[in-house]
């Protein structure tokens, strides 16, 4: 069996001023020392970035971005590379989150770049993927996932596939309540695990996949024990201290 260890990120989307991340940071930093079996990322807004890092310093908890550029520099206002987040001591960056994509109109071309140029920097990407309600009820999710990935992942060298995260992220259960059944999230997770094994099977073993969908402390256990989820990317449930611990503590296997 992989040894692949759990991850679970918090996704703060546009939420957390410096002193808000802070005090999410002084109740849950805390606590979460004594969970040494799951690893455990927080992605703040840009602006709070250097506050999180510098307040993660000490702790095992990860920092990453919602977003990055696909390029190091240049003229692209508004947007931040992969070395300025390397630089404030980002380990990770979301890419292709539903909401760059669906509100920003992010498209695969675009990420295409962005994910081997986070990969080059040193980061670790979270690529998202998922069908939208419309692609579900039309039987697509398969056919749109595969798209996603496929594209997505088509300039990664196959060596270093297995060192990205995906998130398996149905765009009906983010923000809505609604949550993928425990059916629905392994099949499109051992779905997406199969996409990336025709590219390497190596890599399809070591990749971990996590699932995003209005995961809570209440659904974070049947959810995450599915075969083949190595975790969650949790939006809203991640703005409280107290319930992003609780799903954190929902897949900590303790000590080893
Ligand atoms: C997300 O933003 O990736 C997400 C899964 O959000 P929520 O948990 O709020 O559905």
């Amino acid at each position: 069996m992989p040894d692949r260890r759990p991850l679970i990120a918090a996704n703060w989307k546009m939420h957390k001023t410096r002193a808000e991340a802070g005090e999410f940071l002084d109740d849950f930093l805390p606590k979460a020392g004594g969970l040494a079996g799951v690893d455990i990322a927080i992605c703040p807004p840009f602006t709070a970035l250097a506050t999180v890092s510098e307040g993660c310093e000490g702790s095992e908890v990860l920092v990453a971005a919602q977003n990055v550029h696909a390029e190091d520099s240049g003229a692209f206002t508004g947007e931040v590379s992969p070395p300025m987040l390397v630089e404030i001591g980002a380990w990770g960056a979301i890419v292709g989150h539903s909401e760059r994509r669906h509100v920003f109109g992010e498209t695969d071309d675009d990420l295409a770049r962005k994910v081997p140029a986070t990969l080059g920097a040193g980061l670790v990407p979270i690529l998202c993927v998922g069908e939208t309600e419309a692609e579900r009820d039309a039987g697509r999710t398969e056919e749109v996932v595969r798209r996603q990935l496929e594209a997505d992942l088509a300039s990664v060298p196959p060596d270093a596939l297995g060192g990205i995260v995906i998130a398996y992220e149905p765009v009906w259960a983010i923000g809505t309540g609604r949550t993928a059944t425990v059916e629905q999230a392994g099949e499109a997770i051992a779905f997406t695990r199969s996409v990336v094994g025709e590219i390497d099977a190596g890599a399809a073993q070591a990749v971990r996949i996590l699932y995003g969908g209005s995961v809570k402390p209440a659904n974070a256990s049947e959810l995450l024990m599915v075969e083949g989820i190595d975790g969650a990317l949790v939006g809203g449930a991640s703005l409280d201290p107290g319930e992003f611990l609780a799903i954190c503590e929902a897949v900590d296997r303790g000590p080893t």
